[in-house]
């Protein structure tokens, strides 16, 4: 067998993981350690974001009254994580493998000095060859802090990773071109850049199980155009990872395709910071034109009409046009009050240098 990749981040989403009675499936769980086991033995890389918490804490404690949704989450959470690692940790021990447990927020990945650390924890498991399975701390998350999903979260992942690919395991075969349920409805075999597929994931919106899809594809796509393979595949289907990494097979599922571009750390740190951003600003025109044009150039204060709100420098802002579309993000070089200073200003230093600078 030869392997697509060397380092992958593979992410499990709860609905593989539970039977119909919201247990824990032991039985599909030792399935996927045996597939990661056997491609961590062929020296792949492996970062596993595994879902499951909440479900499995649900169904332990099977608690009728009513509840408050976010003590449910944090209650569940914090007995069914338990149970869900061990279970890793005794699966993967049987193939003599280590695993670690990395429970985060959205905060961690709020800095550059948080990010960096993040991904220090990950890389010297990695190193030691110990497989980490990453969850949500869904105990500790509060609701305006927390990531939409683990999708979300496992996109992150793969780019602080620099993965090779991402591949999120859900219980369907891919993106269909119509409701699943549908005899005639298939799976897309492969999204490309700059292919625009929202008419299939909108019109799905009512139909059951694909209440997830919108998150999913546009996670994929972001990953996607930072240079990482991404694969949304059927995690129910036996052997679905070797047969997913094997350069010779075929599988179905939807491959998002890689950008052929480099995207540097730091950028894609920014790609994924849009939630922490301190302020805002709003630029002219010319400055929209020249931000949006093929060649890459930075934000310079002459072109910002306004800003919003207060920041220091190496803080994240949000960047606007006039009629208020959002345009996307970037580091600036300075405070609000020296940025408010030069507003209008030619000649000065960029608020936003190019390098620093990410655009939808
Ligand atoms: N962190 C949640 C859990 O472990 C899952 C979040 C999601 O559904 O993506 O249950």
């Amino acid at each position: 067998m030869s392997l697509k990749y060397k380092r992958i981040a593979v992410k499990i989403g709860s609905n593989v993981l539970t039977r119909a009675d919201g247990k824990l499936d032991i039985t599909r769980m030792s399935a996927l350690v045996d597939q990661i086991a056997m491609l961590h033995s062929k020296g792949v890389e492996l970062v596993l974001i595994s879902s499951g918490a909440v479900a499995s804490g649900r169904s332990i404690l099977g608690i009728n009254k009513k509840m408050d949704v976010v003590d449910q989450r944090q209650l569940f959470s914090s007995v069914g994580q338990a149970k869900l690692i061990n279970h890793y940790w005794d699966l993967f021990r049987e193939h003599g493998i280590t695993v670690g447990q990395v429970l985060t927020t959205k905060e961690n990945f709020s800095s550059r000095r948080h990010y960096l650390n993040q991904r220090n924890c990950m890389q010297v498991m990695l190193d030691n060859k110990v497989i980490p399975i990453v969850n949500e701390n869904d105990t500790v998350s509060v609701t305006e802090l927390m990531f939409t999903d683990n999708d979300e979260l496992s996109g992150l992942i793969a780019s602080m990773m620099d993965m090779q690919a991402l591949i999120i395991l859900s219980n369907v075969d891919g993106i269909f071109n119509g409701p699943p349920s549908e005899p005639t409805s298939e799976v897309i075999h492969e999204i490309k850049k700059g292919q625009d597929i929202s008419d299939f994931i909108q019109s799905s919106k009512s139909s059951f199980g694909r209440g997830g899809m919108a998150t999913k594809t546009s996670i994929a796509r972001k990953i996607a155009d930072e240079g990482i393979d991404v694969y949304i595949a059927n995690g129910k289907k036996d052997n679905i990872l070797p047969l997913l990494l094997d350069k010779k097979s075929l599988v179905v599922c939807t491959r998002f395709t890689a950008s052929a571009e480099n995207v540097s750390s730091v950028k894609k740190w920014i790609a994924h910071s849009e939630g922490f951003a301190k302020g805002e600003v709003v630029i002219n025109e010319n400055a929209a034109k020249a931000l949006t044009g093929d060649q890459a150039v930075s934000l310079l204060p002459v072109g910002v009409i306004s800003i919003h709100g207060e920041f220091e420098k190496d803080d994240i802002i949000r960047i606007k046009t006039e009629d208020g579309k959002f345009l996307g993000v970037g580091k600036v070089q300075y405070d609000s009050n020296h940025a408010r200073e030069l507003m209008g200003r030619k000649n000065v230093k960029p608020l936003v240098h190019c390098d620093y600078l990410y655009l939808e």
